[in-house]
């Protein structure tokens, strides 16, 4: 049968080097540092990993110039370590976990901040406060393989030039393998999905004209500015 409307098109990152990553899923995990945990006014030792999604299609790729959203005041960004799936699997042990992961790259979990605030205060979901248009802004992947043992590595975000988050991947309160274990089992993975493993402090707001550069040890370095 054919489809009735065009089919549409497949997101997919860069890959350094040459290819392309297509994107099934972008799953995203939340308060996944202590020190941003407690920014946010929570307890990072009582919280589980909890998890939220964004559309495929809200990857910003090739260093393009993100567009200011409509509906918020508030635009912060979240630079984060993502974690692309090769190998699909339901109830992977953490200790398997290493075998699913396609490769690595570094990404913004951009967030309508204004708007998820008043989700969270009624109850309501997250979604339009993170699954908007071009809210995942994400750099050129590197295959795992090309990282070797990859457990610690400085994670930095710079506005115009100036440090705005810094961290390291071994300060997440739930280490990759444990999320791929814990999302394994709420959700079969799949090839193609991207998890973005979390935030360090220091999110805060930007505006149209900022240049966001994030740094994250081994990848390369993911540059976007916002767009009036
Ligand atoms: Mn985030």
């Amino acid at each position: 049968m054919d489809y009735v409307i065009p089919a549409p098109p497949v997101a997919a990152v860069p890959v350094r080097g040459g290819g392309l990553f297509p994107v099934r899923r972008i799953f995203c995990v939340g308060r996944n540092y202590a020190a941003h945990a407690r920014e946010m006014g929570h307890d990072p030792d009582r919280d589980p990993p909890f998890f939220f999604t964004k559309p495929a299609d809200a990857i910003l790729t090739g260093g393009a110039d993100m567009p200011y959203p409509p509906a918020t005041k508030d635009l912060h960004h979240e630079v984060e370590l993502v974690v692309a799936i090769g190998l699909g699997g339901a109830n992977i042990p953490a200790a398997d976990a290493a075998s699913h992961i396609w490769g690595y790259g570094v990404g913004l979990d951009m967030t309508r901040r204004d708007v998820q605030g008043e989700a969270k205060k009624l109850g309501r979901p997250w979604d339009m406060g993170k699954g908007f248009d071009h809210s995942a802004p994400i750099g050129e992947l590197v295959r795992a393989a090309e990282l070797g043992k990859y457990e610690t590595g400085h994670v930095l975000l710079n506005v115009n030039g100036s440090e705005r988050q810094s961290g390291d991947i071994a300060d997440m309160i739930w280490s990759v393998p444990e999320v791929i274990s814990i999302l394994s089992g709420l959700v079969r993975l799949e090839p193609g999905d991207l998890i973005f493993t979390g935030t360090p402090e220091g999110v805060a707001a930007v505006k149209p004209g900022d240049v966001l550069e994030g740094l994250i040890s081994g990848l390369p370095p993911l540059r976007t500015k916002i767009a009036g």
